[in-house]
């Protein structure tokens, strides 16, 4: 299937209210340009350098949203455009975006990425450490973000089941930071698994493949 048969594919299966991150990492900017103009207006990349080459060939107006682990010393290289970072998984990672956001007086959206796998995962945050995060944000501490939900990756593993409990693990932990303020953004859900995220309450799914097709590493 082409790229604009795949979108309109994934479209069709999504309720109008859960919003669809196009993850582009590997994919040339010509096959961003084809989903930016069948009105998509926001993508995903997961590496700093490879998000910092195409911004300026593309067009303004896209939110781009950062969803890989993201060391310290590079959020400032994308710190003047990035709309949104999903994979905040530590206090010092956040500390330095919300200087840096601060540094180009602006603020930039974050999601607190939380552990849910069963599978060994390098990032990611533990439930508690979430929930200390989000109640030191909500007491001012860092004024130049904003949390606007939690991101989460699945077990990559066919049984539905597990997956199934995974995402509830987020979703519950999503009530309740949501009863301390309200949150927007529930973001889980892959390729592969983004049904099973909607039934489990995601609000924003983030799809690669089932889009631009497989990646190729090789290249
Ligand atoms: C690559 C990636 C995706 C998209 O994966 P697909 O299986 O291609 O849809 C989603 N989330 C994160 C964090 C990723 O790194």
């Amino acid at each position: 299937m082409s790229i604009q048969e795949n979108y309109n594919d994934i479209k069709k299966q999504l309720p109008s209210d859960v919003q669809l991150v196009a993850v582009s990492k590997t994919h040339p900017v010509s096959a961003i340009q084809e989903v930016y103009d069948l009105g998509q207006r926001v993508f995903g990349e997961n590496k700093v350098q490879e998000l910092a080459e195409k911004y300026p060939l593309l067009p303004k107006d896209i939110q781009w949203h950062l969803i890989g682990h993201l060391q310290t010393n590079k959020v400032k290289y994308i710190a003047e455009f990035i709309d949104t970072i999903q994979s905040a998984d530590s206090e010092k990672l956040i500390m330095e975006i919300n200087k840096e956001a601060g540094k180009h007086n602006r603020t930039i959206n974050v999601l607190l990425q939380v552990k849910i796998a069963e599978e060994e995962t390098k990032f990611g945050l533990e439930i508690e450490e979430a929930k200390n995060l989000y109640r030191k944000y909500l007491n001012g501490e860092f004024p130049n973000i904003v949390i606007t939900g939690l991101m989460g990756m699945a077990t990559f593993t066919e049984d539905r089941d597990q997956i199934k409990k995974e995402f509830l693990i987020l979703k519950r932990l999503f009530d309740e930071l949501n009863q301390l303020q309200p949150l927007q953004t529930l973001s889980m859900g892959m390729s592969d698994d983004f049904p099973i995220a909607i039934e489990c309450g995601a609000t924003s799914i983030r799809v690669g493949s089932a889009i631009f097709g497989r990646r190729d590493y090789s290249k």
